[in-house]
């Protein structure tokens, strides 16, 4: 193994790539990773050497704090690469100033900006043919920090590990979600942490999402934690509904995620001279919508599958079917101008695109 010393990173490469042994036509999302990952331990109360070294398992003491505790919070991100071999991130500087957010809340130190940048594009340049071209095509990004003091009392470590792991993707369509709205289970509550990417509110969401599967829907609308009347997420993506020809959107609070998908898709509809409403929206609202016949369109919006459009809704007892609009879908231009951007095919005319040299 060679040991590059850089300004900041220390960077031992594999000696030979598994690029060879991945079939690039036949990935399931999540489960390839590059040869290289991204590490940099926290220790007596300062981030120490960062490193790049070969993907692969870590030794951990069993009472590390985060496997008692779950504090722990990710990210998630792509890389794109255009046709002529380019790469690009969209937005990393969002993500990385979600992370420390999310850091912040579960009491855990806040990274430096240089390491993240500096680690993330290093990573990307070393594992650039891990990227393939063409639209839909990815590498997914996963930076995540957790607690790794050896210490089970309930208290906030004193050590911490960041890493950067990162997984090739290929487009995948699913097909259109059916989804349950929530009358009983919540994702996040006033005061909680539901605006944070805490590994712990995906853990709270499993159980629900399997009931709400047991019946034939495939996710959940998240509606508020105290009366269960206002439409706020659906699954772990940001969710928009189209009325008549508006777009509406809850505004963000200590219950709702952040989306750079959602801020994006409100800047591109705007752009596109459609009506966006940014404001609370009641069940009631969408149900009366539905019967009467305004209620146009329902999609998730986030980072993995970009648009997720929904097909029906359950209410209590009672399902709600959605029109198939085909190509003509608010969904399905905002999901292509999303990816002409991302992909470097369309002018980007609010500097998202972030080219990794
Ligand atoms: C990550 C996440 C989203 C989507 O955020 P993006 O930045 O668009 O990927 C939405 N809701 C929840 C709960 C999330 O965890």
């Amino acid at each position: 193994m060679s040991n590059i010393n850089t300004s900041n990173l220390l960077i031992e490469k594999v000696e030979s790539s598994k690029i060879k042994g991945v079939d690039f036509s036949n990935l399931t999302f999540g489960t390839t990773f590059t040869d290289h990952m991204f590490v940099c331990d926290y220790v007596n109360g300062e981030w120490q050497q960062p490193k790049i070294v070969p993907y692969g398992p870590m030794p951990m003491e069993p009472s590390a704090r985060v496997f008692h505790y779950g504090q722990a919070v990710f990210e998630g991100m792509k890389a794109y690469k255009d046709e002529h071999g380019d790469v690009f991130l969209f937005r990393p500087d969002e993500n990385f100033r979600r992370i420390n957010k999310s850091c912040s809340r579960l009491a855990m130190p806040e990274f430096p900006e240089e390491y993240f940048f500096e680690g993330l594009t290093t990573l990307l340049n070393l594992d650039k043919e891990w990227i393939q071209s063409g639209v839909g095509n990815s590498l997914y990004i996963r930076p995540f920090a957790i607690a790794i003091e050896p210490v089970i009392s309930a208290a906030p470590s004193e050590s911490y590990r960041f890493m950067i792991i990162c997984s090739p993707v290929s487009p995948y369509y699913k097909g259109k979600v059916k989804v349950v709205i929530a009358e009983h289970f919540s994702r996040s509550a006033d005061g909680g942490v539901g605006y944070a990417k805490a590994a712990g509110n995906y853990a709270a969401q499993f159980y629900p999402t399997k009931l709400a599967q047991e019946k034939g829907f495939q996710q959940i609308i998240w509606t508020d934690s105290n009366t269960h009347t206002f439409l706020e997420e659906a699954g772990t993506m940001n969710v928009f509904f189209r009325i008549n020809d508006t777009l509406i959107t809850a505004p963000t609070s200590d219950r709702i995620l952040d989306g750079v998908t959602r801020k994006s898709v409100i800047q591109l509809a705007r752009d596109n001279g459609i009506t966006v409403e940014v404001r609370p929206i009641k069940v009631q609202e969408i149900v009366d919508a539905s019967n009467d016949g305004t209620l146009k369109e329902i999609f998730g919006a986030g980072t993995a599958a970009v648009i997720s459009e929904i097909s029906a809704f359950e209410y209590r007892d009672e399902v709600y079917d959605l029109q198939d609009l085909g190509s003509n879908s608010y969904a399905a231009k905002l999901k292509q101008n999303m990816l002409n951007i991302q992909h470097n095919l369309a002018e980007d005319k609010h500097n998202w695109r972030y080219p990794v040299n």
